[in-house]
């Protein structure tokens, strides 16, 4: 098959996919939001899109929806640009995906999300259906100083949002949408309970006017691939474990 991605599949394209034992869809759930100084506003929807499908590669038996692009940013809305959707718009949205995937007879859906926002509510949607597993592609704070250690990068480089890691994806991914001369650092301090509630409850604009959690002055292309591919291995961990505990 030329590509993986349904929407840029003809009809019979899919339907012959189906019969070929391509029973599974994944759907990127991303943001449309601020990036700070140096990432488009898309940067979610391209991470997201590019985390699946990377997975239906290495799964070999799903295809990849559209990416529902705008996602829970509220956040984010100090900064021009940004979207965010309302919590019920959001849970229809992912249902009306599902339940049109579920029509044509694919017979699981992975929600893959790509932001921080997104993992509640995919997770409370998930749980509501007996076929619909998701998975995430937003690192825990200890996973996160994991992957400074193993390059070799001070901490607080990676704090999860248009930090390092992100934006050697994007290097990786779409360069020409990365402006590394702007690049200036965001809030790098350990990111508390107290500190993620504030970041949450009154948005990023309270801890940097930059807009990132990070430093992404060390980015680099290679990283980038390296960062990729890891999040593959770990998005089927993720899978492997919710087999594990659920079945199927
Ligand atoms: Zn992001």
């Amino acid at each position: 098959m030329k590509t993986l991605k349904m929407e840029y599949m003809t009809w019979p394209d899919v339907r012959a996919a189906m019969d070929a034992g391509f029973t599974r869809v994944i759907v990127p759930v991303a943001s449309i939001e601020q990036h700070g100084y140096q990432l488009p506003l898309c940067t979610d929807a391209v991470l997201g899109e590019a985390a699946a499908v990377r997975l239906a590669e290495r799964l070999g038996d799903a295809l990849v929806a559209p990416v529902i692009r705008p996602g829970i940013s509220p956040h984010h809305m100090a900064m021009p640009g940004t979207l965010t959707l309302r919590p019920e718009t959001f849970r229809m949205l992912v249902e009306d995906y599902i339940d049109c995937y579920t029509r044509h007879g694919f017979r699981e859906i992975v929600l893959l999300s790509s932001h921080g926002g997104n993992v509640k509510p995919c997770a409370e949607i998930a749980q509501r259906y007996a076929h619909v597993k998701a998975v995430y592609d937003v690192p825990k704070p200890e996973e996160l100083r994991e992957l400074e250690r193993i390059h070799n990068l001070p901490v607080g480089t990676n704090g999860g949002h248009a930090d390092e890691r992100e934006t050697s994806e994007m290097l990786a991914l779409e360069p020409h949408l990365v402006h590394m001369e702007r690049v200036e650092p965001g809030f790098t301090e350990p990111l508390t309970p107290e500190l993620l509630e504030k970041f949450f409850g009154e948005g990023v604009q309270a801890l940097t006017a930059v807009g990132c959690v990070g430093d992404a002055k060390e980015a680099c292309r290679e990283r980038g691939e390296w960062y990729l591919a890891h999040t593959t291995e770990e998005l089927m961990r993720q899978l492997d474990a919710i087999k594990a505990t659920h079945g199927g």
